[in-house]
């Protein structure tokens, strides 16, 4: 009986980083989870991967536009991305064509995008102030919209039953932090960035975020900091790469259109030294497609960057120069954002899912848009160096090898119902 002396399905060998540093270590495989961490494990089937080996990457905001503006992503299509991206978790954002307000949306939704998930994922309903008894109880979380983005109205004030439903809701609660009534007032005719960053300015997402501090919810979420901020509050905060990376100056046309919008070069560089330091939790993407048709000129454009494919290959590049630490990445990229949602991601520990990505740190290259994965790639990033993981692994099983993705594993549903 040969497989008695085997209690693994898989071993993985690799140069792994662990515990601070890279190490060359066996990972033990059962049913997707880790169940032993050591040197020259045994199994009937083991594993060779590659390079430098990191655990994968969850992106907790992201809109896959799926259903209803399929012609700017598809649920296929957007965690193809993610997957070439290092990215096996992704939590999709409520404002679709038909918003998920309800139990009804949220089931047309889940039925819409089912099978078409390389990567896991979990959903977010919207809230309107009033529809806390129509929400799906499977539901990752619940995203807020302070003031108006895409398919998504401002919410308007909050009454006392909203806000001692938010208060005692376990769930993350995203808030779009600009300000309707600011925004409304600095409303202009826009021709390029700097006229965005001052039809939006910092004042208005600022007087936003302390309006939803003040609700003092348990698991509150500032998304997408476009400023540098430093306010003493149990919230977390979002940052992104386009906020990060990019400013009005170097960004002039409608594909660096974005909400909160991309900041002067000093206020950028700013929230980047924060970053750099520690003082915020969740690197996402808000990753926002739109078709060509919604970003023809600046002024009508619809706001939105890509960047599900590209944040982790940006930030490796980052690492790899040494401006960002290696435990800040993994900090801000996998474990906070799993630990987020309460699922066991994005460490290399013993009980956790086998998810990793398997990175060349001498394979540092600028992105060539026309080779990213979702349906229209135009970035602002497009030329920045970056590096790409060459294999990906989603519960022990290969599904990106050498660049290419395997098409057979399916991502899973991630239902809050589960706990
Ligand atoms: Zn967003």
């Amino acid at each position: 009986m040969i497989g008695l002396e085997y209690d693994s399905d898989v071993v993985l060998n690799g140069r792994f980083y662990y515990q601070g540093k890279f190490q060359d270590l066996s990972v033990s495989v059962s049913q997707g989870i880790i169940t032993r961490i050591g040197k020259f494990l045994k199994a009937e089937r083991i594993v060779h991967l590659p390079h430098a080996v990191l655990p994968a990457s969850t992106d907790t905001h992201v809109h896959f536009r799926d259903p209803g503006e399929t012609d700017k992503e598809d649920f296929r299509s957007g965690t193809t991305s993610a997957i070439y991206g290092g990215t096996t978790t992704v939590f999709d954002m409520p404002n679709n064509r038909v918003p998920v307000t309800d139990y009804e949306a949220f089931e047309s939704k889940l039925s819409a995008i089912s099978g078409k998930a390389y990567a896991d994922f979990g959903l977010y309903s919207l809230f309107t102030g009033s529809n806390k008894d129509l929400l799906d109880k499977r539901t990752s979380g619940l995203k807020i919209f302070m003031g108006g983005s895409t398919n998504a109205a401002a919410i308007g004030d909050l009454d006392m039953v909203a806000t001692d439903f938010l208060r005692n809701y376990e769930n993350p609660v995203v808030f779009h932090a600009e300000d309707a009534s600011c925004l409304s007032a600095h409303s202009m005719e826009e021709h390029d960035c700097r006229d965005h960053n001052m039809a939006r300015p910092i004042e208005c997402e600022q007087k936003a975020i302390e309006k939803a501090v003040s609700f003092r919810l348990k698991k509150g979420v500032i998304a997408h900091l476009s400023f540098p901020y430093d306010i003493q509050t149990n919230y977390l905060f979002e940052v992104t790469p386009h906020h990060l990376l990019l400013n009005d100056e170097s960004v002039n046309d409608q594909w660096g259109k974005v909400n909160p919008p991309l900041r002067d070069r000093g206020t950028q560089e700013k929230l980047l030294a924060l970053f750099l330091a520690g003082k915020f939790s969740l690197l996402t993407s808000d990753h926002a497609p739109h078709s060509y048709e919604n970003k023809e000129d600046f002024e009508h454009a619809a706001s939105g960057i890509i960047g599900v494919e590209t944040r982790i290959p940006l930030m490796l590049s980052l690492v790899k120069r040494k401006i960002l630490s290696m435990d800040l990445f993994l900090k801000t990229a996998c474990s906070n954002p799993a630990a987020l949602f309460g699922l066991r991601k994005g460490m290399l520990q013993v009980g956790y899912s086998a998810d990793f990505m398997c990175v060349d740190f001498s394979s540092e290259k600028p992105i060539d848009q026309d080779r990213l994965h979702s349906k229209v790639t135009v970035t602002p990033f497009n030329g920045y160096s970056a590096i790409f993981p060459s294999d990906v692994v989603m519960r022990g099983e290969t599904v990106l090898e050498k660049y290419e993705l395997i098409e057979d594993h399916l991502g899973r549903f991630i239902s809050n119902d589960r706990k």
